[in-house]
Parts: structure tokens; C-alpha cells; sequence
């Protein structure tokens, strides 16, 4: 996985790319916490279940399935985060799927059961270039830890930022040229 602090740079680009006019504050803490919910799932280290499991580590919490029952929860407290439904429901979707998608471009650990549960496959992207962070927090402090969160920078932070300059960009163009 990437690190806890970078699965949300995801939904806050696409929340702050938008507007923070469309994604309400609630709405965008919400999507920041959906990004990182399918790591809670390293807790079946914790009870023997075995990484390659449906239940394991990147598998059911990381599918597309999931991101959809997330999103679905979302949508009937649409109203309590100051949002609409159809928004909230494309909001969170893209943050709780972005996480699996991140996944697969890290360079270790196994695949993502994307397909789960029509499919116990795990998945990685064509290419691995975001270094697998270290779960204990500790070794995060370590050289391998730093050159972790370098990654990171350079493959999700600095291209998310692009991402969201160009929708700000694309946005604010028709009250430019007047
Ligand atoms: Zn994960």
C-alpha cells in the first residue's frame, strides 16, 4: 500500500479540482476516509487469515464491489454531508476504488482481488513504480521509509496535483477570457 497519508491525495485533488463549491467540506472528509478504509483489512493478519484470502489483505475491502456498497452507505447520508446524492455516490466511489488502484502500482505485496467476489484473481497495473510502504509506522523513519514517501511525492502527490491545477484550469477558463 501507499502510505495512509497519501490514499486520500486522490479525493482531495478531485475535491479541490472541482470546487469546494460541488464537494462539501463532510463530503471530502468523507471521501478522505473511504480512501483509506480498505487498509483496515490488515487486521486479518492479526486473526491467521492468510494474505492470498478473499478476506486477506487486498482482497474483498479492496474490490470494486466494495467501493460501490461504500458508496451506496454514503449516498443514504447524502444529506448529513451537505451534499447530493448522485455526487456523493460518484465522489466516494472514485475515492474508495482509487486506494485499490494506487495498490496495484506499488512494487510489492500481492495483487488486488478488484473482481471479488466473481473472481479471487489479484490484479496488478502494467507497471510498478510506487515503492510498497512498511506498515509499522517506526520504519517509516528508516532509509527505505523515506525513499517510500519519495515515491509517493513523485508518482501520486505531484501527478494528482497536475490533475487538479488543469481541472481548476479548465474551469475557471470561460470567466478568463471575458
Ligand atoms: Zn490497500
Amino acid at each position: 500500500m501507499p502510505t495512509i497519508i497519501t490514499h486520500p491525495a486522490l479525493p482531495l485533488a478531485m475535491a479541490y479540482g472541482m470546487g469546494r463549491n460541488i464537494i462539501s467540506t463532510r463530503l471530502l472528509l468523507a471521501g478522505a476516509a473511504a480512501s483509506v478504509l480498505p487498509d483496515l483489512d490488515v487486521l486479518a493478519f492479526h486473526f491467521g487469515i492468510p494474505y492470498a484470502a478473499a478476506f486477506g489483505h487486498r482482497g474483498f475491502s479492496h474490490s470494486v464491489l466494495f467501493a460501490l456498497i461504500v458508496a451506496c452507505i454514503g449516498t443514504g447520508i447524502a444529506k448529513w454531508l451537505n451534499s447530493l446524492p448522485l455526487r456523493t455516490f460518484f465522489f466516494l466511489f472514485f475515492a474508495t476504488v482509487s486506494h485499490g488502484i494506487l495498490d496495484a502500482f506499488t512494487t510489492g505485496g500481492m495483487g488486488i482481488a478488484f473482481l471479488w467476489p466473481w473472481s479471487d484473481a489479484r490484479f496488478f497495473a502494467p507497471v510498478q513504480v510506487i515503492k510498497v510502504s512498511p506498515f509499522g509506522v517506526s520504519r517509516f523513519l528508516s532509509p527505505r521509509g523515506l525513499a517510500v514517501l519519495k515515491s509517493e511525492l513523485l508518482w501520486v502527490w505531484l501527478p494528482s496535483g497536475i490533475a487538479m491545477l488543469g481541472m481548476v484550469i479548465t474551469r475557471r477558463l470561460p470567466s478568463l477570457r471575458q
